[in-house]
């Protein structure tokens, strides 16, 4: 098939990075009775974000997608200078779903000088990557809440991937009684299992291998679970899964899905969180526990 490079992609998305002007634009597309549904992204987009567009997509009028690599959920040795940042691939690709609209702003937008507001969530928000990435949360939190004002949609999309993540923004929706709704969506995976995730762009050949450990470990947990395995002997079998592949484990734990505590209930249901180190690469995964 030939392109014409003269005729515009009637397919891409328009980039709004104003997020008044964002803001209009959903408000219009609302009071016109369109269903606008949201999925924020950091951008770097892969197959497991277009599947969140996708459903967006599927259940929407009009979908919003927000790419903005956000300053304040990096710790200042992490990421954030190399974090991919791929803004015209992205566009194709949401051009290809059938996106409306991409929300990329500056951060000095998201961030005006001397803002001094910050949304803090506890509980959920402590363990595991909280524990793992001190200030991680209020990063997430700060930025969605932000977000959900510049793109007031009436339903958000986001992936079971980061799954407390999802756990920290539906509590926090709650809280503060914001009018969207958070849909979870499944996790996509690459052929061998690991988890499709804009930082696998860091792992070497040799390291992309030994990534499997992850989602080998908890598809054993998986099994493990099934058989009526404690969860004592649970985690320490996803901890020898990513010792065996010289991963360095920061967490492998077996919780309640929602609170994130240990269960209370032998029966679940369950969630297995895994986060490993691959040379400087971190990489998280989980797998859902259903009731026994
Ligand atoms: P990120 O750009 O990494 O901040 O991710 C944006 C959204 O995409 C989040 O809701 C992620 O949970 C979701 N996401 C990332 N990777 C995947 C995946 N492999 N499958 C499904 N959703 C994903």
């Amino acid at each position: 098939m030939t392109t014409d490079m003269n005729t515009p992609n009637p397919a891409l998305p328009e980039i709004e990075r104003d997020p008044a002007r964002m803001r209009e634009r959903i408000a219009a597309a609302r009071a016109a009775g369109r269903r606008v549904g949201f999925v924020p992204t950091m951008g770097a987009l892969h197959a497991g974000h277009a599947s969140l567009a996708a459903r967006a997509r599927a259940e929407c009028d009009d979908v919003a997608v927000s790419i903005f690599v956000n300053p304040t959920q990096f710790a200042p040795h992490e990421d954030f200078g190399r974090y991919p940042r791929t803004l015209a691939t992205d566009c194709q690709l949401l051009g290809e779903q059938g996106v409306r609209w991409v929300f990329a702003p500056e951060v000095a937008a998201m961030y005006p000088p001397g803002a001094a507001t910050r949304v803090v969530v506890q509980g959920p928000a402590d363990r595991f990557e909280g524990a793992s990435r001190p200030g991680h949360f209020d990063g997430v939190a700060t930025v969605v809440c932000r977000l959900f004002q510049a793109v007031p949609a009436g339903a958000a999309y986001f992936g079971a991937k980061d799954w407390q993540q999802t756990v920290v923004v539906k509590r926090m929706v709650r809280d503060l009684g914001l009018p969207i709704g958070i849909i979870v969506c499944p996790t996509v995976r690459e052929p061998d299992g690991l988890a499709m995730s804009s930082r696998n762009a860091y792992l070497s050949p040799a390291e992309r291998l030994r990534a499997v450990a992850l989602s080998a470990g908890l598809a054993q947990a998986g099994r493990l679970w099934s058989e009526g395995t404690g969860v004592p002997a649970i985690e320490a079998a996803l901890r020898q899964s990513l010792a065996a592949h010289d991963v360095a484990c920061d967490y492998a734990a077996v919780v309640d899905p929602e609170s994130l505590e240990p269960l209370a209930d032998a029966s679940g249901p369950a969630i297995a969180l895994v986060a490993g180190r691959l040379g400087s690469t971190r990489l998280i995964d989980n797998r859902e526990l259903p009731r026994r």
